[in-house]
């Protein structure tokens, strides 16, 4: 995937501030940080997004998310972090290499995520349940 930004920091062909590595997996900090300490983990072999990484791999990931989030915690006091993949142009997916951000959070950060809900769908959720059989 010679076009991947990611693949192109994995093989320091592109410039990026690395955090952490390991044989399978690569944080750094994100470009356009939302706050202090933002970070992507990303496996070093190219993924699209959840879709396509194989379990394995998703656990590679993970595991460094665990371990880059206590890194922060215990060398900064961060206690309040938002996990997040997004997988699908239409769900917000820009970079087409899987990644989960790590986003610091702390109270008056001026940062917010909100989702519209619907609780007037509660009546139709087990038509819903229904689909999956
Ligand atoms: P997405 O919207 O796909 O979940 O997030 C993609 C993220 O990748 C964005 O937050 C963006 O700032 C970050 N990003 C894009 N290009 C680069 C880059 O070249 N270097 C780094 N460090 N981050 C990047
Ligand atoms: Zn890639």
């Amino acid at each position: 995937m010679n076009d991947c930004i990611f693949c192109k920091i994995v093989n320091g062909e592109a410039k990026s501030w690395k955090v952490y590595e390991d044989e399978h997996a690569h944080a750094f900090l994100d470009i356009n940080p939302v706050n202090e300490f933002h970070t992507l983990v990303i496996p070093k072999q190219h993924y699209e997004n959840i879709f396509d990484i194989t379990e394995n791999d998703l656990l590679n990931v993970m595991s460094v998310v665990k371990k880059v989030v206590t890194l922060y915690n215990e060398k900064l006091g961060i206690k309040h972090v938002q996990i997040i993949n997004s997988s699908g142009s239409e769900a917000q997916q820009d970079v087409f290499h899987i990644h989960f951000h790590i986003v610091p959070r702390y109270n008056g950060d001026n940062q917010d995520i909100k989702w519209i809900t619907h609780k007037e769908w509660h009546e139709k959720f087990n038509d819903l349940l229904n689909k999956l059989k």
